[in-house]
């Protein structure tokens, strides 16, 4: 394999190529190269078998091919000055991607040590001690979907893939008991309510996975467009963000929260303490593996669902008026 595929923000940072950043990013984003599309067929994917999308989308991200080596002995360099503190793959499905992701993984130990993201679905028990091996040190296997039933609709058979919640359900648990971190991508728009989605990120941090929240991000091509054709309400996206803020760092429990039919009411908080969490800004930023910021992977100028550096006064004041009328409910 001579070439990755490395998004243009990665690239910049590289110097492979020339960009303009407010926020570079902190990660470097690589695909496994391939000019096959994926086999498996979810809805909103670019890669996607039956997609008519481009093989270097994913989300907003164009991920550009480049010359393995290259961009692998600048990992280097940039992860010794400091620019790049993590290496976050991406896989798809085809014949060879298990080779593929090994020689891409190991060209990068033999450069330098910088922590390693894998993002791939399900894969036996061996597969993911050899990734530990090779210094896997986050495995992400992406549910995309918060219930079962979505997943099955936009992952699973109804989607004309090959993948089923319980199995993805499986490999995330098995993959606990080997990676020092575990986590998975949830896309927020998808139809769900809030506590569908509260629900899962709290079940999935009980049991020791990170779940990193995306935008739907409508891509030309992809059949999700039929389905799903709205960006997410940026009222919903900031109450699961807040939720699973929460969740996560252990400061209100799932059921101190209250719900509505599938809204979210009341963070479980006093207005004191909620005040202090808006403030800090922390709750919108990028959320994942560390040092993963994601810059303009979902969003525009005009519409950050999140934030890949912290918040500043005035951003936050933008984002209090976004939720404004959720606070007055409970306040
Ligand atoms: S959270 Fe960020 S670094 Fe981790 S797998 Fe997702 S995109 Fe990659």
């Amino acid at each position: 394999m001579s070439r990755v595929r490395a998004s243009l923000g990665t690239l910049a940072v590289l110097g492979m190529e020339l960009m303009l950043m407010d926020a570079p990013p902190t990660t470097a984003y690589l695909q496994i190269y391939t000019e096959q599309r994926c086999r498996a067929n979810c809805l909103f994917c670019s890669q996607a078998k039956d997609s008519e999308g481009e093989l270097k989308q994913i989300a907003r991200g164009q991920y550009m091919p480049a010359d393995l080596e290259e961009v692998v002995r600048r990992l280097g360099i940039a992860f010794e000055k400091g620019y790049l503190h993590r290496a976050c793959i991406q896989t798809a499905m085809y014949p060879g991607m298990w080779e593929d992701t090994v020689y891409l993984i190991g060209r990068i130990r033999d450069t330098c040590s910088i922590p390693i993201s894998l993002s791939v679905f399900p894969l036996d028990d061996m597969k993911y001690q050899t990734l530990a091996r090779l210094g896997v040190d986050q495995l992400v296997i992406p549910l995309d979907a918060s219930t079962p039933d979505l997943f099955h609709r936009i992952k699973g058979k109804g989607a004309g893939g090959p993948f089923t919640w319980e199995s993805h359900m499986d490999g995330l648990k098995r993959a606990v008991a080997v990676f020092p971190h575990v986590g998975t991508h949830i896309i927020v728009g998808m139809g769900e309510t809030d506590k569908e989605m509260v629900e899962l990120v709290g079940r999935l941090h009980g049991m020791g996975i990170n779940a990193a929240l995306f935008a739907y991000t409508k891509l030309p091509g992809t059949r999700a467009v039929d389905v799903v054709n709205t960006k997410p309400d940026i009222r919903h996206y900031r109450r699961v963000q807040i939720a699973s803020y929460l969740l996560r760092h252990n400061l209100v429990r799932l059921d101190d929260m209250e719900f509505e039919g599938g809204d979210l009411t009341h963070f479980g908080l006093d207005e004191h303490d909620l005040e202090a969490v808006l403030e800090k800004g922390e709750a919108f930023m990028t959320t994942g593996c560390a040092n993963c910021n994601r810059p303009y992977a979902t969003e525009t100028h005009d519409l950050v669902y999140n934030y890949p550096v912290a918040p500043n006064g005035g951003e936050i004041n933008r984002i209090k008026q976004q939720i404004e009328n959720e606070m007055e409910m409970e306040m």
